[in-house]
């Protein structure tokens, strides 16, 4: 069942997803060669701790970390580690808070330092999929509507979405119905309806859209080693279009 915000939890949704865009501007601002993706997420933490708020990852399904760190060929869900990025790396970061019930979330990819002409690309693709997607949103649109625009345009360029990892209803749970896949013929699914909160997240692989989870049960990467890149925005449906409720 799709959970419709009501005005007054809406605005509870607007402040934890400004606290996400907040934390996630800070950390971008960080990245550099050397800084390690472990020195982000006590930053992460910390900002948290500052605004009395919960990192809202850690400790899900026993995940370790406050931000999840996919550095060039990891899709998602790395863990934050001591290695120092380096330039030339890209790195996703995938961040989220619960405060006062209610949960934001919101990736985004980076690059340290001068990356190549595919890694620059990969990411730009991957963040107009994220527009295009967002531009379908209104109230009577097909939840599909959504996917096909992603997919449209991470095909266009000839790159892939990945299957096994989709988008999703956000709200008082960080996982809520409905699942969002990246790929789809648009007209199809539920209609979008004023007070819905989807966070919508294009996982776009350079090569194959094939992904393997390592052995620590979480990291997902491409199985062809190529890069991955990854965006992701909490969007209200609003009377006439769409709030990006997790941007500055
Ligand atoms: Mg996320
Ligand atoms: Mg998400």
């Amino acid at each position: 069942m799709i959970i419709v915000k009501s005005p007054q939890e809406l605005d509870k949704m607007r402040v934890s997803c400004r606290m996400v865009a907040e934390i996630l501007q800070e950390l971008s601002e960080q990245v550099a060669p050397g800084i390690s993706t472990w020195d982000l997420d006590r930053i992460a933490e910390e900002s948290c701790l500052k605004r009395k708020a919960k990192p809202a990852f850690k400790g899900y399904g026993g995940f370790p970390c406050s931000i999840c760190a996919s550095p060039n060929q990891t899709v998602v869900h790395g863990f934050a580690t001591k290695q120092p990025l380096v330039e030339g790396d890209i790195i996703s970061i995938d961040f989220g808070v619960l405060f006062d019930g209610f949960y934001g979330d919101s990736a985004v990819t980076l690059p340290v330092g001068n990356v190549n002409h595919e890694k620059a690309h990969l990411m730009e693709v991957t963040k107009s999929s994220l527009v295009a997607g967002i531009e379908k949103v209104a109230p009577g649109a097909y939840l599909s509507d959504i996917s096909a625009a992603v997919q449209t345009v991470v095909e266009a360029a000839g790159y892939s979405v990945v299957i096994e990892f989709v988008g999703h209803g956000i709200g008082r749970s960080l996982h809520e119905d409905p699942q969002i896949p990246n790929y789809g013929k648009p007209g199809f699914g539920p209609k979008l309806k004023k007070g819905m909160v989807l966070a919508i997240e294009p996982m776009v692989n350079a090569g194959t859209h094939h992904v393997r989870v390592l052995s620590d049960g979480w990291t997902a990467v491409t199985q062809d080693g190529r890069p991955s890149a990854h965006f992701e925005h909490s969007v209200a449906v609003t009377e006439t279009g769409y709030e990006i409720l997790t941007r500055l």
